[in-house]
């Protein structure tokens, strides 16, 4: 068995399992070696008959009470029983072809015995067990998986720990960075995360595994730099003569900020050199109309211009909003998502394969497989993942003459921004169209969420609309968090008995979404209750409250996005963050929601307030790429990594290059930064 077969391949996998690992993004066996806990139990110091997993390793703390005879077993193997005692509880390790282990043990001593226990009459047999000489936190860690209703935590350590015992993985960092900074093998580092016997060893798994991905997460940034400034050629393009008509005729003037990011995209553009630039500017910026403006222009020069959102949702939002605003100057405006009707798609493809000079909307995973862009001048992205790297190097490779236009609505720290986008020239704007109202913030404990939906009730009688956001879909074991179902049965049944609701989450079919969101766009739905996938972009001015559900799982970069859905209008709105607010940091983090609207002021407190010790903090998976570590969690660990980063790329040893080579290789088949060999 190797890491690349398919899951199936695993006993206990049947069809109907598989699908439910499939839907955890689990396929193969390295998907499920990478599939790291979300969490860990320490299990107590008082374990009882009944506490006991049989399928599950752990340590217990015995004393030694007594040696049996040594027996011969009937196929010629030596078996070493000794009796330990476990508080009351009586355990019988036995050891095959061990003779000597007796003499590890004196009576009356403590050993951590650390293997299966299982449950015979009266006692505990454990067979082969290891004898653990770290000092433990007197327990045994297990490890906690996200589930989902079809899988249990049981079932995943089992399948885990069968592909461990049947692959081994093999070292991918250079020999000198391993020793360096003291690393245990990537094998070792990822049977630790899963089966940690102490705290310890579990903290040196989580230090590899961290660095390692923000190596090669760096190295992807520097080498997408590196490429890209070897193939700098571009298109010239002129500045049209109607450019002035555009700006007079918009439905505002635009901010001061606007107007300077504007002109150096339109710079960039006249050069003959490719752009590949970052417009950063916090939500509510106006970022759609600079993105209009660099289009028009391409598109007045005879080329064509692709806008790429990363929802359907917001596809289409654009679409309309953008087909307004060229009403009147006889541009061509297309989308194309997965709901166009496939007569539509076939003859939006051959007019672009024609080279029709056009603006193109669509969805990211659409353009980039499907179409075949002739006469392609400018690719606008609205960032999918936050600081991800992937699609840049995607964009740079396919196209290499087309500017690129990357625009982005978190706000990062200069500190960080030039780790994460040093491929990039950036411009920012850094100011807020006139006339914007704060948006009251106000942090509630979970007992106190009556107060949020009387709040809500209210603005709803006066003609406005509610955002709703919990964690999670459906209920899981995880019974801490909300699940958008569970919160849609408990509030129809009491507080909006009478009021138009909705549900709407990632996993429904395009069209459903954008059915949804059409009804809440035109005010027929009253409350929405959705999941983070309104995170990104959705405009609808009528709504005026935002409730957070579980906020403390949220980052705050991702609460500011969340709150920047209200407040997009003339009316007066308010976010409410319901929190399980326990530790002191989490009444911080929400406070700093409450003091700030400004994004750049929120990532600055939230890097302060993060790497409090937390060994997983509000990580969030499948963002970046990054499974493991949290930018802003491992600013420190990414500035070694930057530095180790670009000492390889920027050397001409050979082994380096190779190195570099061989991670842009493996992270074109994977987009997992921890194993790409
Ligand atoms: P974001 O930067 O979050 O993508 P949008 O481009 O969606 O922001 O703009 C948010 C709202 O502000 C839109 O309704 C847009 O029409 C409006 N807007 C943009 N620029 C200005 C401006 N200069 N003055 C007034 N309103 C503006
Ligand atoms: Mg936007």
């Amino acid at each position: 068995m190797n890491i690349y077969n398919d899951i199936s391949a695993l006993k206990g996998v049947g069809p109907k399992i598989q699908e439910a690992l499939g839907r955890c993004g689990i396929n193969n066996i390295l998907d499920l070696l990478l599939y790291f806990p979300r969490d860990y139990e320490f299990t107590s110091v008082n374990v009882d008959m009944d506490d006991i997993d049989e399928e599950e390793k752990r340590v217990l703390e015995c004393e030694y009470i007594q040696y049996e005879r040594d027996i011969r077993t009937k196929t010629g193997k030596t078996l070493t029983t000794l009796i330990f005692k476990y508080g009351e509880l009586i355990i019988k390790a036995k050891w095959f072809n061990q003779p000597y282990i007796k003499k590890t043990f004196v009576i009356g001593g403590k050993y951590n015995l650390y293997g299966k226990f299982k449950k015979c009459n009266t006692y505990l047999e454990t067979v082969n067990p290891v004898i653990i000489n770290d000092a433990i936190n007197k327990s045994g860690i297990i490890a906690k998986y996200s589930l989902n209703s079809a899988l249990t935590n049981k079932l995943l350590l089992k399948l885990v720990n069968q592909a461990l015992e049947e692959v081994r993985i093999s070292e991918n960092l250079p020999r000198n960075i391993v020793s360096k900074y003291n690393f245990i093998s990537l094998d070792k580092a990822i049977r630790s995360i899963h089966f940690p016997v102490t705290k310890g060893e579990l903290e040196e798994a989580v230090r590899r595994l961290k660095f390692q991905e923000l190596l090669t997460y760096s190295i992807k940034i520097l080498m997408v730099k590196k490429l890209f400034k070897s193939n700098k050629r571009g298109i010239a393009f002129n500045i049209c003569d109607e450019m002035i008509r555009l700006k007079e005729q918009l439905p505002f003037s635009l901010t001061n900020a606007q107007s300077r990011v504007i002109r150096e995209i339109l710079i960039d553009e006249k050069k003959p050199l490719a752009m590949n630039r970052l417009v950063q500017g916090d939500v509510g910026s106006g970022k759609t109309i600079v993105a209009v403006i660099a289009m028009f222009n391409v598109v007045k020069n005879g080329y064509q211009a692709v806008l790429m959102a990363p929802t359907e949702i917001l596809a289409n939002q654009h679409y309309k909003e953008i087909r307004k605003l060229l009403m009147n100057f006889h541009v061509d405006v297309e989308i194309l998502t997965g709901s166009t009707s496939s007569s539509e798609k076939t003859r939006i493809k051959e007019k672009i394969k024609e080279g029709t000079p056009l603006v193109l909307i669509g969805t990211h995973a659409l353009i980039e497989e499907d179409v075949e862009l002739n006469k392609l001048g400018i690719i606008v992205t609205d960032e999918q993942h936050r600081f991800g790297v992937n699609q840049r190097s995607k964009l740079i490779n396919k196209n290499n003459q087309a500017d690129v236009l990357v625009m982005t609505a978190t706000p990062i720290p200069r500190t960080l921004s030039l780790y994460l986008y040093s491929d990039l020239d950036v411009s920012i704007i850094d100011e807020l169209p006139p006339g914007r109202q704060k948006i009251d913030t106000v942090f509630y404990e979970e007992r106190h969420r009556k107060l949020a939906y009387n709040l809500a009730l209210e603005q709803i009688k006066l003609g406005r609309q509610v955002y709703i956001v919990c964690p999670l879909i459906e209920e899981n074991e995880d019974l801490k968090l909300n699940s958008v179902e569970k919160l849609y049965d408990s509030l129809k049944s009491e507080f909006f008995k009478e009021i138009p609701i909705e549900i709407l989450h990632g996993k429904m079919n395009s069209k459903t979404k954008e059915e949804i969101m059409s009804r809440f766009k035109e005010n027929n739905t009253k409350v929405l209750i959705s999941t983070t996938v309104i995170e990104v972009g959705v405009n609808v001015p009528n709504a005026s409250v935002m409730i957070i559900e579980n906020a403390e799982r949220f980052g705050l970069s991702q609460l500011h996005q969340l709150r920047g859905r209200v407040g997009r209008g003339q009316y007066k709105s308010y976010c409410i963050l319901i929190a399980n607010a326990k530790s002191n940091i989490t009444k911080k983090r929400m406070m700093t929601m409450t003091e700030s609207n400004d994004g750049f002021y929120i990532a600055e407190q939230d890097l302060k307030l993060r790497g409090s010790g937390e060994l997983f903090g509000t990580r969030q998976h499948g963002d970046t790429g990054l499974i493991l570590s949290d930018i802003m969690e491992d600013i420190n660990l990414l500035k070694v990594a930057n530095a180790e980063a670009k000492g390889i790329v920027y050397s001409e040893d050979e082994i380096n290059m190779k190195f570099c080579e061989e991670v842009m290789k493996g992270l074109e088949k994977s987009s997992k930064y921890i194993c790409f060999n």
